[in-house]
């Protein structure tokens, strides 16, 4: 006897209402519309996406064993998603029985298209979309990845949590991981790494970076074309959130609210979210109370302007990923007067080297000074007191701890002195600031310095055309 799809349907609630509590059969079975039985496989209608993913996360043993006890073995369950709710006449599309993996836009916030997760010889033939994950793409850019993001003082507390959040997403206590700086200092750079290696490590999760404003665009679409529901379920699929430039959101009333919801919701599911901002929680402006309390959570952690070791080991790496030859001494100046931030070191050593291979010219401190000057703002190329304290020691072969230390050795008091006397030439620092940069000396001893170097340049010809040198290397 051929059996109906309702009466078959019928059959599986009555196994399944026997299983669930009364609230969540309610909640999630009553919805349901059986459509089609054909081949032995059962189309049912579910309201959203959200319905299916979460039928499938809390009910597949349940389903699994109905349907097999109502159609033997060979027995299948197909969904039909709605797509548009809002609508009058709701449109469904039927998920295709194929293994196929697709990937799909996130500004297409309605999966259409799961992985049905079957394979030929997987013994159970009993597979109801296995699906387990639907294929998003997670516009995930591949070199902003931990093994390229360098690790300094600067950084070191968000880059952990970071690691430690991408190795077990949602079960720390960073969640929400809220990572905070000004421009140019690795934020983004952060969170893709965290993506990246949630996706290396746990493939089956679903991971999103978006924008905090393709956020509110994908948003206000939803909004014009009444699928403001999608779009949150939408959402609320995703295993590793990651919002970039939260700010942006600022004073977006509806935006802040849905996002509350999202929010929430994966928070408590267990999801992890990271969230990148231009300043911590507690100084933005323009948000909720009850958002910017979900911000605190987890935890906060900013990054800083690298110190001049991690400038250089930032350097190095890019220029061996590029695979060119770069004298030291231009890395150095460059992470000596490159102060602002990562992008902008970036941003010189890229027209350096596009310079030198353009006009065929060697890389030179010559030619890096005029990058920095046409290319990085002026406020950022100065001379500063430690590429000074660089330039003398590489010229005497000593190092900065033996310069600021209390030797009175005369070739170190001569370099320390020399040092306090190109400052007080190059740059606007007080006496107090300069004696202070140079091993906690006071201010007359700078001055008595600069006298000294004077006298020296008058009287020793050797001493003089060595200032002379160094000189024309900082001024260059
Ligand atoms: P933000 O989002 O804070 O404005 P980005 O993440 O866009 O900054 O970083 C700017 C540039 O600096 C990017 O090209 C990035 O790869 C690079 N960068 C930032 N931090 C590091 C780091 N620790 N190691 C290597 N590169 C970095
Ligand atoms: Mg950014």
């Amino acid at each position: 006897m051929k059996k109906d799809y309702s009466t078959v349907w019928g059959n599986c609630l009555s196994v399944i209402r026997d299983n669930v509590s009364a609230a969540n059969y309610e909640t999630w079975f009553t919805p349901i519309k059986p459509i089609k039985l054909e081949n032995n496989i059962l189309t049912i209608q579910v309201p959203s996406s959200f319905y299916y993913e979460w039928l499938e996360e809390h009910y597949i043993d349940i389903l699994r064993k109905a349907i097999k006890w109502e159609l033997g073995s060979e027995g299948r369950l197909e969904y039909n998603i709605i797509v548009d709710s809002g609508s009058p006449e709701a449109k469904s599309i039927n998920l295709p029985p194929s293994n196929k993996k697709e990937v799909i836009n996130p500004s297409i916030y309605m999966p259409i298209d799961i992985n049905r997760g079957q394979s030929e010889d997987m013994p159970n033939p009993f597979i109801i979309p296995g699906l387990k994950k639907i294929k998003i793409n997670s516009q995930l850019v591949e070199s902003y990845s931990f093994e390229n993001f360098i690790e300094g003082s600067c950084n070191r507390l968000a880059r952990s949590a970071g690691y430690a959040v991408a190795n077990q997403p949602g079960k720390t206590a960073f969640n929400p991981l809220f990572i905070y700086s000004n421009v140019g200092l690795g934020k983004t750079h952060l969170m893709h790494a965290i993506g990246l290696r949630v996706k290396s490590q746990f493939p089956e999760k679903t991971v999103l970076y978006v924008t905090a404003e393709q956020f509110v665009q994908q948003f206000v679409d939803s909004v014009k074309s009444g699928s403001t529901n999608d779009f949150q379920h939408f959402y609320q699929m995703i295993d590793v959130l990651l919002v970039d430039d939260i700010q942006t959101i600022a004073g977006k009333e509806k935006t802040q609210d849905i996002f509350f919801h999202i929010f929430n919701h994966l928070h408590q599911n267990g999801k992890q979210l990271v969230i990148t901002s231009d300043k911590p929680p507690v100084d933005l402006t323009g948000f909720e109370q009850r958002l910017l309390s979900r911000f605190k959570w987890g935890l906060s952690a900013d990054l800083q302007v690298p110190d001049y070791e991690t400038k250089v080991a930032i350097l190095k790496k890019r220029i061996y990923n590029d695979g060119i030859e770069f004298p030291e001494e231009v890395i150095d100046y460059m992470a000596y007067s490159i102060n602002s931030n990562i992008r902008e070191l970036e941003g010189a050593l890229i027209s350096i080297i596009a310079q030198a291979s353009l006009n065929k010219k060697d890389i030179t401190l010559a030619l890096a000074k005029q990058m920095i000057d046409k290319y990085v703002k002026v406020t950022t190329r100065e001379i500063t007191i430690e590429y000074i304290q660089k330039v003398v020691c590489d010229n005497f072969g000593l190092t900065p701890d033996i310069i600021n230390s209390n030797s009175r050795r005369r070739e170190i008091v001569q370099s320390r002195q020399l040092v306090m006397y190109l400052a007080k030439k190059y740059t606007k620092l007080s006496l107090a600031t300069i004696g202070q940069a140079c091993g906690n000396k006071d201010h007359a001893t700078v001055l008595h310095a600069c006298k000294a170097v004077n006298n020296l340049i008058e009287t020793d010809k050797l001493f003089k055309s060595q200032v002379e040198k160094i000189d024309k290397k900082l001024k260059i």
